[in-house]
């Protein structure tokens, strides 16, 4: 089963993550070369570039799977890490679900229901722009959205433990059954937030993007930034890993999630399956069918 090796960014096991101690900006110093938006540009080229060759070994084997998560505040650039990281995977071989306000349909059924049929199949990468998280995240911040959940007790103190426990065990049946799970949230500012929603309102081509209600959800700030700790401590495990990453700048954040990902491909097997004997015995017979022609 894959198990995460340590990084700076990792959210460790033991529930000691702070969000306050947490970087939105990227570090100064780094091991490596070019720690600037043009080197982690550049090097972004090779790490897609890696990642689309791996995903393809992965598809050859068919042993492993592999799940990607992003979660974050609105504006951090879950969208454009999605576009940047994966841009060279053949679309075939990668599913990315996003998910939005749950339909009628949806909270009728258990939480995990509506994003089960999106996780991936051995061989394939899903990547989930937002998650089964969000029902431990948004929700926590607004209990009142339970009421549309028709649940049969009233929530009690043991509740929001309750999912934790759900989610760790969904996700650790998914690790003994091969799938890598990789989960990122992107960190960024109150500051660079605002921003972001001020080049929202003024920039036409990303006008469509902007909705009132961002504001009434960056007001909450300090309610989100206590349930991503409290998420973060509680799911972040060996087999399925949170990783903090600082997004206030676009071209580090994007880099060091293809990085990871890559990082975790590696601990992956991905050479091309070896024919048996048998199988060698019928490429011959094939080749000489072949060359007869
Ligand atoms: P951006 O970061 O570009 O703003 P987005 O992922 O926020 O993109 P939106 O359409 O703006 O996309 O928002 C989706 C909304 O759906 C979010 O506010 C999120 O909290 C909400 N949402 C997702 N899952 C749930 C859920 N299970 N219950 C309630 N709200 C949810
Ligand atoms: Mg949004």
């Amino acid at each position: 089963m894959f198990e995460a090796k340590s990084h700076r960014f990792l959210v460790p096991f033991n529930g000691g993550f702070r969000v306050a101690k947490s970087r939105t900006k990227p570090p100064k110093k780094s091991a490596k070369k070019n720690n600037d938006a043009a080197g982690w540009e550049a090097d972004l080229e090779t790490q897609s570039t890696k990642l689309g060759d791996s995903q393809h070994r992965l598809y050859s084997r068919g042993t492993n799977a592999v799940l990607v998560i992003l979660q974050a505040l609105d504006a951090a650039g879950k969208d454009g890490t999605i576009r940047h990281v994966f841009r060279q995977v053949n679309p075939c071989g990668i599913q990315v679900a996003s998910f939005k306000a749950p339909t009628p349909l949806e909270t009728a059924h258990d939480f995990l229901w509506r994003t089960t049929p999106h996780l991936p199949a051995h061989g394939h990468l899903s990547v989930f722009n937002r998650s089964y998280y969000e029902e431990v995240l948004v929700v926590r911040v607004h209990p009142e959205f339970l009421a549309a959940q028709k649940l049969p007790d009233a929530p009690s103190g043991e509740f929001w433990k309750e999912r934790f426990s759900v989610i760790n065990a969904h996700e650790r049946n998914l690790a003994n059954q091969g799938t890598v799970i990789l989960k990122f949230w992107l960190n960024v500012s109150k500051k660079e937030q605002r921003e972001r929603l001020l080049a929202r309102v003024d920039d036409p081509e990303k006008r469509w993007k902007f909705r009132m209600q961002d504001l009434d959800e960056r007001d909450r700030w300090d309610d989100y930034l206590t349930a991503y700790e409290a998420c973060l401590n509680a799911t972040s495990r060996p087999w399925a890993p949170w990783y903090a990453i600082p997004a206030d700048d676009k071209h580090f954040a994007r880099w060091q999630v293809a990085k990871l990902v890559n990082d975790a491909f590696g601990q992956v097997e991905l050479d091309f399956p070896q024919p048996t004997k048998e199988v060698m015995a019928e490429l011959d017979v094939a080749r000489a069918r072949l060359t007869k022609e």
